[in-house]
C-alpha cells in the first residue's frame, strides 16, 4: 500500500525559539492535498510544531485521506548504539529512550548536557562531539582532537555515494550538523506515534500500512539553491512535497524499498539491488467469492478492476515515437502556448485601444512575420505591418485586419471602435509554463502529440506496449487455406482476436493453433508467457473432456471458472501460468468477441497502464421487438439506422455473420425487460471499444 493522498515535508531545527517574523533556519513545512500546494508554514519552536503536526494528522486522518510525513533527519543512529543503550536493536526503543531523557522548551533544551551524559556512559570521549554552550560539560569534547568514538561514524546510508554532503549524527553542533536535530526531534515524532497508536508507521522500520507514515528525506541532497527572495528551508519543503506528490506510486514504491532495520535509510538514496521484480500479480487475483453461482457482469468486471494491476514496463521515448503509448506520469509544460503574445490575423499593430470613428496613422517602416520578429519598438501612434503569428512587436498590443484598412502614402485608415487587445493572442492563452498538460495514463492520442510539441515536449515517460497473445485450441480447427476434412472447420477466432488486440492499442503476438492435447497446450503456453505480458486462449475454457485450457489451469493452482451471468458466453477461464495472466474465452466466436471486449479491454487497459476504460455508450429508440427473462446481461449484435438501434436477425452464438453485420453492441440489463420498437435500449459503438 504505497499510494498517498496527501504529501508533508518538514525542515527540522534543533535550535531555541526563533521569533514571530519568519525567518531561515527554523523549522518549515509544506503540505500537498491531492496535488495542490499549501503556503509553507513556519513554526518558531518545537512545541508549535509539534501541535502543528497533531493537527494536520487528526486532520488527515478524519478525512480519510493517507498522509506521507517527511522529516529531514535521520531516524536511527550507527549500528551498536540502540542496543548499547536500550539493549535492543529496535531504533523505536532509542527513541522512546530519548522521549524520556530529554526537556525542551522554547529558550532551552538539555542536548548538550544529555550527549555528556550518554559519552560518560562510554568513557567520556565519544560518540557525540561539539559543544555549543558557554560552559563545559564533562565528556563532551568541544572538537574532534581527543575524540574517540565506540560507534561506527555513519550509518550505512551516509557512505552511499548520493548521500555525499551528509552530516554525521555524532556531531551535535556547527554550520549544517544534524545531531541535536535527532535527538531533538525523535522524542517528538515518538510522542506522536504514541498519541496515534496503530495510525502511524515508519519507514524503513515498519510496513507502511497505516494512514500516516514518516520517512526520512533529506532535501539538501537533491536541492540547489533557493530562487532569489525565497528562504531556503521554505522552498526546500515545497519542492519536496510537490516532488513527492507527483511521483508515480510505483516509482516511489521503488524508492521506499530499502533494507534497514537498525539505522534507517535517506529516502531517494538507492541501494544496491540486482534488477528482478516479483510476479506483477498475485496468485489469487482470480478467486471469486465462495458460494457465488452466476456472478453478475458488473461483480465480475469490479472484482477485475480491484485485482488487477499495471504490468507493463516503464520506459523513455522520443515524441516522434509516442503515438499511441501511456503516459506514466503527469507531463507539464515545458513552455507556454503560445509563447509571446502574437497576431491572430495578417493586418496593422499599434497601441491600443482604437476610438469610434475614422482612425488614420502613420505606418512605421519594417514589419513582422512569423518566426521573423520586428526589431525595435513602435512609437506611440504608429502603426506597424504584421503577419498571422507574428510575435507582437514593443509597443503593439492591437491589431486591425488588413481587410478593414486603407493603406495609402504611408499611413493606414480603418473606422473606430477597437478594443485593446483586439485580434492578438495572449502569451500562453492556451497552456502556460508549468501547468498540466496531460496526465498520468493518458493514451496518446495524434492531438495530443501537437500539443505536447507546442509546449516544448521532445521526451516523455510512457510504457511499453502491452504484449497479448493469442492462441487457438480445438483438434476441429484448420488453418484457413488449408483444406478441411469432415467436422473440421477454419480457425476464426484467431485472426479476429489478432485485430482486436491491435486495435485497441495492444502489441499482438500471434501463437498459433494447438490441438485438444495437454502436453502440446503446455508447452505452448509455457512459450506464451516468455513473449508475452497476457494471453488469450480460445476455446476449451469449460469443464467438459476436452477443456483442456481449464484442466491446465486448475493443475498449476492458479484457476478459476468465472461463471458470469451474460449472453453470450460460457465459463471464462481465468487464471495465471508462469505468473503470466491467461484469459481462457469460450470457443464460440460471438461469445470470444463479446467477451473480450466487455471483459477483457478494460483488464488489459488496467494492466498497460491506462486505468480501466469504460466505453461509452448511447441510449437509442430500438427497431426491433424483444422479450428477455431476468437473471443475466445480454449483448446483442446491433447497428444504427435511421437514429434507431436495429440487432441482427439471429442471436444464435455460431452466427459469425452477425459480428461482422454489426456496428456495435445493445445492451440489455439483468433484470426481465419486454422491448418495444421504440423503448429506449443502450446502445455501444465498436468505437467505444477502440476499435
Ligand atoms: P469450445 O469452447 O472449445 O467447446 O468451443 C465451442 C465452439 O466454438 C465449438 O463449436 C468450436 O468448434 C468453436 N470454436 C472453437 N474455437 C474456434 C475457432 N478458433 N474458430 C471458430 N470456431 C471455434
Ligand atoms: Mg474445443
Amino acid at each position: 500500500m504505497t499510494g498517498f493522498d496527501s504529501f508533508a515535508m518538514v525542515d527540522w531545527s534543533s535550535g531555541n525559539d526563533t521569533g514571530p517574523r519568519p525567518r531561515k533556519d527554523a523549522i518549515w513545512a509544506c503540505v500537498v492535498r491531492k496535488g495542490e500546494a499549501e503556503e509553507p508554514m513556519y513554526l518558531r519552536n518545537r512545541g508549535i510544531a509539534e501541535l502543528w503536526l497533531r493537527n494536520l494528522i487528526e486532520t488527515e486522518i478524519a478525512a480519510s485521506r493517507r498522509l506521507f510525513l517527511g522529516f529531514d533527519f535521520p531516524f536511527g543512529y550507527p549500528k551498536g548504539f540502540a542496543r548499547a543503550l536500550t539493549g535492543s536493536d529496535d531504533p523505536l526503543k532509542l527513541w522512546d529512550w530519548f522521549e524520556r531523557r530529554t526537556e525542551d522548551s522554547p529558550k532551552a533544551n538539555n542536548r548538550f548536557d544529555l550527549a555528556g551524559e550518554i559519552n560518560r556512559h562510554f568513557g567520556g570521549k565519544g560518540p557525540f562531539w561539539f559543544n555549543g554552550l558557554q560552559r563545559d560539560i564533562d565528556g563532551l569534547p568541544k572538537n574532534k582532537s581527543d575524540y574517540q568514538n565506540p560507534f561506527p561514524e555513519r550509518r550505512a546510508v551516509e557512505l552511499m555515494p548520493e548521500a555525499k554532503g551528509s552530516f554525521s549524527c555524532w556531531q551535535m553542533g556547527g554550520a549544517g550538523a544534524v545531531g541535536g536535530q535527532v535527538m531533538m526531534g525523535l522524542p517528538v515524532l515518538a510522542r506522536l506515534r504514541h498519541a496515534f497508536a496503530g495510525q502511524i508507521s515508519v519507514w524503513p522500520f515498519e510496513a507502511l500500512d497505516t494512514p500516516v507514515a514518516f520517512v526520512e528525506i533529506w532535501p539538501s541532497l537533491t536541492l540547489g539553491a533557493a530562487p532569489d527572495g525565497r528562504i531556503k528551508d521554505a522552498w526546500q519543503v515545497e519542492q519536496v512535497a510537490q516532488s513527492l506528490a507527483r511521483m508515480q506510486v510505483e516509482e516511489l514504491a521503488q524508492h521506499l524499498n530499502v533494507n534497514a532495520a537498525e539505522e534507517g535509510w535517506i529516502l531517494g538514496v538507492s541501494q544496491s539491488k540486482p534488477n528482478i521484480a516479483p510476479p506483477p500479480l498475485r496468485n489469487d487475483c482470480f478467486a471469486l467469492p465462495a458460494g457465488v453461482n452466476w456472478t453478475p457482469v458488473d461483480d465480475a468486471l469490479a472484482l477485475l478492476r480491484e485485482r488487477l494491476t499495471v504490468v507493463a514496463t516503464p520506459e523513455r521515448v522520443a515524441l516522434s515515437q509516442a503515438a499511441g503509448r501511456i503516459l506514466t506520469e503527469d507531463v507539464l509544460a515545458n513552455r507556454s502556448n503560445p509563447p509571446q503574445p502574437n497576431t491572430a490575423v495578417d493586418g496593422y499593430g499599434f497601441a491600443g485601444a482604437a476610438q469610434e470613428g475614422a482612425q488614420v496613422m502613420p505606418l512605421y517602416p519594417g514589419r513582422a512575420a512569423a518566426g521573423m520578429p520586428f526589431d525595435g519598438t513602435v512609437p506611440d501612434g504608429h502603426a506597424v505591418r504584421v503577419l498571422t503569428g507574428a510575435a507582437l512587436p514593443d509597443g503593439v498590443d492591437t491589431v486591425i485586419l488588413e481587410e478593414d484598412v486603407t493603406v495609402q502614402d504611408n499611413h493606414i485608415a480603418f473606422h473606430g471602435p477597437l478594443k485593446q487587445g483586439a485580434n492578438t493572442r495572449r502569451a500562453g492563452e492556451d497552456v502556460a509554463e508549468g501547468n498540466l498538460v496531460l496526465p498520468a495514463g493518458r493514451r496518446l492520442t495524434p492531438a495530443d502529440l501537437a500539443l505536447l510539441s507546442a509546449t516544448g515536449i521532445a521526451e516523455i515517460h510512457v510504457r511499453k506496449t502491452l504484449r497479448v497473445a493469442v492462441l487457438s485450441t480445438g483438434d476441429e480447427l484448420v488453418e484457413p487455406g488449408e483444406t478441411a476434412g469432415p467436422g473440421q472447420i477454419f480457425d476464426a477466432n484467431r485472426p479476429m482476436l489478432l485485430s482486436l488486440i491491435d486495435r485497441m492499442g495492444f502489441q499482438p503476438v500471434d501463437l498459433g493453433r494447438v490441438p485438444d492435447d495437454r502436453a502440446a497446450l503446455r508447452d505452448r503456453l509455457n512459450n506464451a508467457s516468455k513473449q508475452a505480458d497476457v494471453i488469450l486462449t480460445s476455446g476449451g475454457a469449460s469443464a467438459g473432456d476436452e477443456d483442456h485450457v481449464s484442466a491446465l489451469l486448475r493443475e498449476a493452482g492458479a484457476m478459476q471458472e468465472w461463471r458470469i451471468a451474460l449472453k453470450p458466453g460460457r465459463p471464462l477461464a481465468l487464471g495465471l501460468w508462469n505468473g503470466t495472466p491467461v484469459f481462457g474465452l469460450p470457443g464460440n466466436p460471438v461469445a470470444a468477441m463479446v467477451c473480450t471486449l466487455i471483459f477483457a479491454r478494460p483488464a488489459l487497459g488496467l494492466m498497460a497502464g491506462e486505468g480501466w476504460q469504460e466505453p461509452q455508450a448511447f441510449d437509442l429508440p430500438a427497431a426491433f421487438e424483444k422479450r428477455k427473462k431476468a437473471g443475466r446481461r445480454e449483448y446483442l449484435r446491433a447497428r444504427v439506422r435511421d437514429g434507431r438501434a436495429e440487432v441482427f436477425a439471429s442471436e444464435g452464438s455460431g452466427r459469425i455473420s452477425g459480428l461482422s453485420w454489426a456496428e456495435g453492441l445493445v445492451e440489455i440489463e439483468d433484470g426481465a425487460r419486454h422491448i418495444k420498437p421504440g423503448d429506449m435500449v443502450r446502445f455501444i459503438p465498436y468505437g467505444s471499444f477502440g476499435l
